[in-house]
Protein backbone atom coordinates (compact mmCIF):
# COMPACT_ATOMS: atom_id res chain seq x y z
CA UNK A 1 0.00 0.00 0.00
CA UNK A 2 1.27 3.39 -0.62
CA UNK A 3 1.61 6.05 1.94
CA UNK A 4 -1.19 7.76 0.79
CA UNK A 5 -3.68 4.54 0.60
CA UNK A 6 -2.03 3.89 4.07
CA UNK A 7 -2.88 7.71 5.45
CA UNK A 8 -6.74 7.58 4.18
CA UNK A 9 -7.56 4.00 5.92
CA UNK A 10 -9.43 4.24 9.13
CA UNK A 11 -6.65 3.15 11.54
CA UNK A 12 -6.88 2.11 14.81
CA UNK A 13 -4.35 2.40 17.23
CA UNK A 14 -3.74 1.06 21.12
CA UNK A 15 -0.64 1.99 22.16
CA UNK A 16 -0.02 5.62 22.41
CA UNK A 17 1.49 8.25 24.82
CA UNK A 18 0.19 11.22 25.31
CA UNK A 19 3.45 12.71 26.11
CA UNK A 20 4.87 11.04 22.95
CA UNK A 21 2.55 12.89 21.21
CA UNK A 22 3.58 16.84 21.96
CA UNK A 23 5.49 17.91 18.45
CA UNK A 24 7.60 21.03 18.62
CA UNK A 25 4.37 22.50 16.64
CA UNK A 26 2.17 21.66 19.78
CA UNK A 27 5.27 22.76 22.20
CA UNK A 28 5.39 26.16 20.45
CA UNK A 29 1.54 26.39 20.40
CA UNK A 30 1.84 25.94 24.28
CA UNK A 31 4.68 28.50 24.91
CA UNK A 32 2.24 30.93 23.01
CA UNK A 33 -0.18 30.06 24.24
CA UNK A 34 0.32 29.50 28.28
CA UNK A 35 3.93 30.53 28.81
CA UNK A 36 5.15 26.80 28.61
CA UNK A 37 9.29 27.18 28.43
CA UNK A 38 10.79 26.10 25.59
CA UNK A 39 14.85 25.88 24.73
CA UNK A 40 14.51 27.35 21.05
CA UNK A 41 11.59 29.57 19.41
CA UNK A 42 12.54 27.98 16.25
CA UNK A 43 10.66 24.82 15.31
CA UNK A 44 13.92 23.36 13.61
CA UNK A 45 16.20 24.14 16.09
CA UNK A 46 13.49 22.49 18.34
CA UNK A 47 13.02 19.68 16.55
CA UNK A 48 16.12 19.06 17.04
CA UNK A 49 16.14 19.05 20.57
CA UNK A 50 12.75 17.25 20.74
CA UNK A 51 13.12 14.34 18.36
CA UNK A 52 14.87 11.35 17.81
CA UNK A 53 16.11 10.14 15.14
CA UNK A 54 18.47 7.23 15.82
CA UNK A 55 19.55 4.61 18.39
CA UNK A 56 20.30 6.19 22.12
CA UNK A 57 23.59 6.38 22.95
CA UNK A 58 22.62 7.14 26.24
CA UNK A 59 19.47 7.17 28.69
CA UNK A 60 19.76 10.59 28.77
CA UNK A 61 19.51 11.46 25.73
CA UNK A 62 15.63 10.23 26.35
CA UNK A 63 15.24 11.07 29.58
CA UNK A 64 16.03 15.38 28.94
CA UNK A 65 12.95 14.98 26.04
CA UNK A 66 10.83 13.80 28.63
CA UNK A 67 11.85 16.06 31.01
CA UNK A 68 11.51 19.19 28.27
CA UNK A 69 8.05 18.28 27.81
CA UNK A 70 6.87 17.30 31.58
CA UNK A 71 7.83 21.28 31.81
CA UNK A 72 5.39 21.80 29.52
CA UNK A 73 2.44 20.94 31.43
CA UNK A 74 2.08 24.11 33.35
CA UNK A 75 -1.56 24.07 34.31
CA UNK A 76 -4.70 21.96 33.78
CA UNK A 77 -5.28 24.29 30.58
CA UNK A 78 -1.78 23.44 29.15
CA UNK A 79 -2.33 19.77 29.31
CA UNK A 80 -6.04 19.69 27.59
CA UNK A 81 -4.81 21.80 24.73
CA UNK A 82 -2.23 19.39 24.36
CA UNK A 83 -4.49 16.58 24.75
CA UNK A 84 -7.48 17.95 22.16
CA UNK A 85 -4.02 18.92 19.92
CA UNK A 86 -3.07 14.89 20.25
CA UNK A 87 -6.31 14.05 19.23
CA UNK A 88 -6.26 16.39 16.33
CA UNK A 89 -3.11 15.01 14.94
CA UNK A 90 -4.21 11.28 15.13
CA UNK A 91 -6.96 12.28 13.37
CA UNK A 92 -5.22 14.38 10.48
CA UNK A 93 -3.25 11.00 10.24
CA UNK A 94 -6.69 9.07 9.41
CA UNK A 95 -6.61 7.49 12.82
CA UNK A 96 -10.38 6.42 14.16
CA UNK A 97 -9.57 5.02 17.28
CA UNK A 98 -7.22 6.10 19.49
CA UNK A 99 -6.44 4.50 23.17
CA UNK A 100 -4.26 7.60 24.50
CA UNK A 101 -2.39 6.69 27.46
CA UNK A 102 -1.75 8.97 30.02
CA UNK A 103 0.72 9.21 33.27
CA UNK A 104 -0.59 11.82 35.90
CA UNK A 105 2.38 11.77 37.75
CA UNK A 106 4.64 12.30 34.91
CA UNK A 107 2.12 14.92 33.97
CA UNK A 108 1.80 16.81 37.22
CA UNK A 109 5.32 16.33 38.26
CA UNK A 110 7.14 19.46 37.15
CA UNK A 111 4.53 22.10 37.94
CA UNK A 112 3.23 19.90 41.27
CA UNK A 113 -0.35 19.43 39.56
CA UNK A 114 -2.89 17.53 41.23
CA UNK A 115 -3.29 14.07 39.62
CA UNK A 116 -7.25 14.50 39.49
CA UNK A 117 -6.82 17.80 37.85
CA UNK A 118 -4.33 16.13 35.31
CA UNK A 119 -7.07 13.21 34.82
CA UNK A 120 -9.66 15.95 34.27
CA UNK A 121 -7.96 17.81 31.50
CA UNK A 122 -7.32 14.90 29.75
CA UNK A 123 -10.75 13.54 29.48
CA UNK A 124 -11.85 16.95 28.20
CA UNK A 125 -9.03 17.89 26.02
CA UNK A 126 -9.47 14.01 23.79
CA UNK A 127 -13.32 15.15 24.47
CA UNK A 128 -13.01 18.11 22.62
CA UNK A 129 -10.73 16.42 19.50
CA UNK A 130 -13.49 13.92 19.59
CA UNK A 131 -15.95 16.28 18.90
CA UNK A 132 -13.73 18.06 16.26
CA UNK A 133 -12.57 15.20 14.41
CA UNK A 134 -15.21 12.28 14.87
CA UNK A 135 -12.05 9.99 16.39
CA UNK A 136 -12.83 7.85 19.06
CA UNK A 137 -10.63 8.14 22.07
CA UNK A 138 -10.90 5.71 25.04
CA UNK A 139 -7.97 6.58 27.85
CA UNK A 140 -5.74 4.67 29.76
CA UNK A 141 -3.53 5.55 33.00
CA UNK A 142 -0.49 4.16 33.51
CA UNK A 143 1.49 3.92 36.82
CA UNK A 144 5.21 4.16 36.46
CA UNK A 145 6.89 1.08 38.55
CA UNK A 146 9.22 3.58 39.72
CA UNK A 147 6.59 4.97 41.99
CA UNK A 148 6.05 1.22 43.88
CA UNK A 149 3.01 -0.31 44.81
CA UNK A 150 1.43 2.22 47.06
CA UNK A 151 1.40 5.03 44.67
CA UNK A 152 0.17 2.49 41.45
CA UNK A 153 -2.69 1.95 44.15
CA UNK A 154 -3.23 5.00 44.17
CA UNK A 155 -3.14 6.00 40.50
CA UNK A 156 -5.14 2.76 39.46
CA UNK A 157 -8.01 4.42 42.12
CA UNK A 158 -7.63 7.31 40.14
CA UNK A 159 -8.29 5.40 37.03
CA UNK A 160 -11.12 3.89 38.31
CA UNK A 161 -13.29 7.01 39.44
CA UNK A 162 -12.21 8.64 35.94
CA UNK A 163 -14.66 5.22 34.09
CA UNK A 164 -15.94 5.63 31.72
CA UNK A 165 -13.55 7.62 30.21
CA UNK A 166 -10.84 5.52 31.46
CA UNK A 167 -10.72 2.26 30.22
CA UNK A 168 -8.12 0.34 31.15
CA UNK A 169 -4.86 0.37 33.37
CA UNK A 170 -1.07 0.02 32.59
CA UNK A 171 2.43 -0.41 34.32
CA UNK A 172 5.75 1.59 32.60
CA UNK A 173 9.13 2.08 33.44
CA UNK A 174 11.99 0.42 34.98
CA UNK A 175 11.76 -3.78 34.67
CA UNK A 176 15.35 -4.25 35.82
CA UNK A 177 14.55 -3.45 39.60
CA UNK A 178 10.65 -3.63 39.85
CA UNK A 179 9.09 -6.93 39.19
CA UNK A 180 5.55 -7.19 37.73
CA UNK A 181 4.11 -9.53 40.93
CA UNK A 182 4.66 -6.34 43.13
CA UNK A 183 1.89 -4.43 41.77
CA UNK A 184 -0.68 -7.46 42.24
CA UNK A 185 -3.15 -5.04 44.42
CA UNK A 186 -3.12 -2.24 42.33
CA UNK A 187 -4.31 -4.64 39.44
CA UNK A 188 -6.71 -6.53 41.17
CA UNK A 189 -8.57 -3.40 42.26
CA UNK A 190 -8.25 -1.72 38.38
CA UNK A 191 -10.05 -5.46 37.26
CA UNK A 192 -12.77 -5.75 40.34
CA UNK A 193 -13.44 -2.12 38.60
CA UNK A 194 -14.34 -3.26 35.46
CA UNK A 195 -10.14 -1.45 34.05
CA UNK A 196 -8.67 -3.14 31.56
CA UNK A 197 -5.41 -4.21 32.25
CA UNK A 198 -1.87 -3.71 30.00
CA UNK A 199 1.24 -3.97 30.89
CA UNK A 200 4.78 -2.68 29.45
CA UNK A 201 6.86 -5.88 29.68
CA UNK A 202 9.41 -8.33 27.93
CA UNK A 203 10.53 -5.15 25.89
CA UNK A 204 14.51 -5.24 26.29
CA UNK A 205 14.80 -8.53 28.30
CA UNK A 206 13.11 -10.23 31.27
CA UNK A 207 10.55 -12.32 28.91
CA UNK A 208 9.27 -14.04 32.25
CA UNK A 209 7.74 -10.82 32.89
CA UNK A 210 5.19 -11.15 30.37
CA UNK A 211 3.87 -13.97 32.05
CA UNK A 212 3.72 -12.77 35.36
CA UNK A 213 1.49 -9.61 33.64
CA UNK A 214 -0.89 -12.26 32.33
CA UNK A 215 -0.80 -14.34 34.83
CA UNK A 216 -0.60 -12.49 37.97
CA UNK A 217 -2.05 -9.14 37.02
CA UNK A 218 -4.89 -10.01 34.54
CA UNK A 219 -2.92 -8.58 31.53
CA UNK A 220 -5.27 -8.75 28.07
CA UNK A 221 -2.41 -6.84 26.29
CA UNK A 222 1.32 -6.91 26.72
CA UNK A 223 3.07 -3.54 25.82
CA UNK A 224 6.08 -4.62 23.45
CA UNK A 225 6.61 -7.89 25.03
CA UNK A 226 9.22 -9.08 21.98
CA UNK A 227 11.31 -11.16 23.91
CA UNK A 228 9.32 -13.33 24.45
CA UNK A 229 10.32 -14.45 20.46
CA UNK A 230 13.08 -17.05 21.79
CA UNK A 231 10.86 -18.64 24.52
CA UNK A 232 8.02 -21.34 23.27
CA UNK A 233 6.51 -21.69 26.81
CA UNK A 234 6.05 -17.78 26.63
CA UNK A 235 4.82 -17.84 22.44
CA UNK A 236 2.45 -20.72 23.89
CA UNK A 237 0.64 -18.60 26.65
CA UNK A 238 0.07 -15.28 24.99
CA UNK A 239 -1.34 -17.32 21.79
CA UNK A 240 -3.12 -19.48 24.05
CA UNK A 241 -4.58 -16.93 26.15
CA UNK A 242 -5.26 -14.56 23.17
CA UNK A 243 -3.40 -11.56 24.23
CA UNK A 244 -2.12 -8.86 21.82
CA UNK A 245 1.46 -7.58 21.79
CA UNK A 246 1.32 -3.64 21.34
CA UNK A 247 4.33 -3.61 19.40
CA UNK A 248 6.38 -0.32 18.06
CA UNK A 249 9.31 -1.42 15.75
CA UNK A 250 10.38 2.49 15.31
CA UNK A 251 10.52 2.68 19.19
CA UNK A 252 12.08 -0.30 19.80
CA UNK A 253 14.93 0.47 17.39
CA UNK A 254 15.52 3.47 19.17
CA UNK A 255 15.70 2.26 22.83
CA UNK A 256 18.02 -0.42 21.35
CA UNK A 257 15.74 -3.28 22.35
CA UNK A 258 16.49 -4.04 18.18
CA UNK A 259 19.59 -3.72 16.49
CA UNK A 260 17.79 -2.97 12.98
CA UNK A 261 14.19 -2.38 12.28
CA UNK A 262 14.54 -5.29 9.52
CA UNK A 263 15.78 -7.50 12.63
CA UNK A 264 12.75 -6.89 14.61
CA UNK A 265 11.02 -10.31 15.55
CA UNK A 266 8.02 -9.37 14.52
CA UNK A 267 7.58 -11.45 11.52
CA UNK A 268 8.49 -14.56 13.66
CA UNK A 269 6.05 -13.95 16.44
CA UNK A 270 2.84 -13.28 13.72
CA UNK A 271 3.99 -16.68 12.15
CA UNK A 272 3.73 -18.14 15.80
CA UNK A 273 0.44 -17.21 15.97
CA UNK A 274 0.97 -14.70 18.23
CA UNK A 275 -1.85 -11.91 17.88
CA UNK A 276 0.14 -8.63 16.84
CA UNK A 277 -0.93 -4.97 16.74
CA UNK A 278 0.45 -2.38 15.37
CA UNK A 279 1.49 1.01 17.08
CA UNK A 280 3.79 4.29 17.35
CA UNK A 281 4.27 4.46 20.80
CA UNK A 282 5.74 8.23 21.35
CA UNK A 283 5.10 9.86 17.23
CA UNK A 284 6.40 12.83 18.02
CA UNK A 285 9.62 11.61 19.80
CA UNK A 286 10.48 10.10 17.06
CA UNK A 287 8.92 12.21 14.42
CA UNK A 288 6.67 9.52 12.98
CA UNK A 289 3.08 8.77 12.31
CA UNK A 290 1.23 5.43 12.34
CA UNK A 291 1.17 6.16 8.44
CA UNK A 292 4.63 5.71 8.43
CA UNK A 293 4.64 3.05 10.92
CA UNK A 294 2.48 1.06 9.05
CA UNK A 295 4.58 1.31 6.15
CA UNK A 296 7.56 0.38 7.64
CA UNK A 297 6.09 -3.04 9.14
CA UNK A 298 5.03 -3.79 5.41
CA UNK A 299 8.36 -3.49 4.36
CA UNK A 300 9.58 -5.87 7.28
CA UNK A 301 7.28 -8.06 6.81
CA UNK A 302 6.36 -8.67 3.15
CA UNK A 303 2.77 -9.48 2.48
CA UNK A 304 1.59 -8.36 5.97
CA UNK A 305 -1.94 -7.42 5.34
CA UNK A 306 -2.97 -4.33 7.29
CA UNK A 307 -6.19 -4.05 7.14
CA UNK A 308 -6.20 -7.22 8.57
CA UNK A 309 -3.75 -5.64 10.96
CA UNK A 310 -6.50 -3.23 12.05
CA UNK A 311 -9.11 -5.53 12.22
CA UNK A 312 -7.07 -7.40 15.08
CA UNK A 313 -6.34 -4.19 16.71
CA UNK A 314 -9.95 -3.60 16.93
CA UNK A 315 -10.39 -7.17 18.19
CA UNK A 316 -8.10 -6.26 21.19
CA UNK A 317 -9.35 -2.68 21.85
CA UNK A 318 -10.42 -2.01 25.84
CA UNK A 319 -12.97 0.52 24.24
CA UNK A 320 -16.71 0.74 24.47
CA UNK A 321 -18.26 -2.13 22.23
CA UNK A 322 -20.22 0.09 20.43
CA UNK A 323 -17.45 2.78 18.92
CA UNK A 324 -15.17 -0.50 18.64
CA UNK A 325 -17.93 -1.56 16.18
CA UNK A 326 -18.55 1.85 14.62
CA UNK A 327 -14.71 2.11 14.01
CA UNK A 328 -14.67 -1.56 12.64
CA UNK A 329 -17.60 -0.63 10.23
CA UNK A 330 -15.88 2.40 8.82
CA UNK A 331 -12.70 -0.06 8.48
CA UNK A 332 -14.72 -2.34 6.49
CA UNK A 333 -16.87 0.20 4.17
CA UNK A 334 -13.06 1.63 3.32
CA UNK A 335 -11.70 -1.52 2.12
CA UNK A 336 -14.25 -2.51 0.16
CA UNK A 337 -14.53 0.89 -1.29
CA UNK A 338 -10.20 1.11 -1.99
ZN1 LIG B 1 4.88 2.66 25.61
Amino acid sequence: MDRDLIRSMPKAELHRHLAGCITPEIALEMAERFGAPVPERDPVALARVMVLKQPLRSLQEVLSRFDLIARLFVSPEAVRYAACRAVEDAAADGISYLELRFSPGFTGYAHALPHEAVAEAVAEGTLEGMRRTGCQVPLIVIASREMGPELCLETFRLAARNRPRVVGVDLAGDEDNHPPERFREAFDLALSHGLAATVHAGEQAFPENVATAILQLGARRIGHGIRIVDRPDLVDLVRERGVALEISVTSNWIVGAVATPGEHPMRRLIRSGVPVSLNSDDPALFGISLSSELELCERIVPGLDLVAAQRLALDHAFGDPVEVGRARLGLYEWSTRA
